[in-house]
């Protein structure tokens, strides 16, 4: 193996965070007796990526996050009988109960089980990471679980892969690939740090960062070829 560890983003890496998100927003408008549509989902994650780029940027924290992001979704809406903080709990635990891995991870996971470190570094709140993976079947062949909520810095922070770093042995950089979605947060991040980067992107965007990525996989199991 050309290297010693794999740090996993989690969410539209491994698992399908969009789905999730669908389906605990959906649940909760229910809940309150509310209309859902794609329409809203859409509004949603425009302005839920806005706030989480904010806090990449440290220009909010994570407990603003919170309801922020529901109160500009409701202001948008024009509804304001909603109790944020109750709905933010709500949302928090349907994501937990609505957490799945994208498809034709699980086998990916088994095949690395044993022959490489595996590490998952994520941006997120510890109340809905942490129950989500506790959730997950796989959890135990992770080494360790980096949540930016527990460590105070986030991706792509060079604090934060330090930390990474340093706990995971602190090995020659060159041992360690980041594997993610986000282009900013995981591929500029790792790189800007000193580690190879591996870009997944299954819909084949375009980005002006994508030259931070030594390589791009469209499916996880495309990994074979760098690996080894
Ligand atoms: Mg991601």
């Amino acid at each position: 193996m050309k290297y010693k560890w794999i740090l996993f983003d989690a969410d539209n890496t491994l698992f399908d965070f969009t789905y999730s998100q669908k389906k605990a927003l959906g649940n909760c408008f229910k809940h309150y007796g509310l209309e859902f549509n794609d329409e809203i989902f859409s509004v949603f994650t425009n302005l839920n990526n806005e706030i989480w780029t904010a806090y990449d940027e440290n220009k909010i924290s994570h407990e603003e996050i919170k309801t922020l992001r529901f109160k500009k979704l409701f202001d948008e809406l024009g509804y304001n009988s909603v109790d944020l903080n109750e709905f933010n709990n709500k949302f928090i635990e349907q994501l937990v109960e609505n957490s799945k891995l994208i498809e034709d991870t699980d086998t990916y996971l088994e095949k690395l089980y044993g022959n490489i470190n595996l590490a998952i570094i994520t941006n997120g709140m510890k109340e809905v990471q942490r129950p989500r993976f506790e959730k997950c079947e796989h959890k135990s062949k992770f080494d360790n679980i980096f949540i930016s909520g527990e460590i105070g810095k986030s991706k792509p922070n060079k604090e934060y892969f330090e930390h990474v770093h340093k706990a995971t042995g602190a090995l020659d950089k060159s041992k360690y690939i980041v594997v993610g979605d986000n282009i900013v947060a995981d591929i500029y991040g790792g790189k800007n740090y000193g580690f190879d980067t591996c870009w997944y992107n299954p819909n084949k965007i375009r980005d002006k960062n994508e030259k931070y990525a030594d390589y791009v996989i469209r499916n996880i199991h495309e990994l074979d070829n760098i690996l080894y």
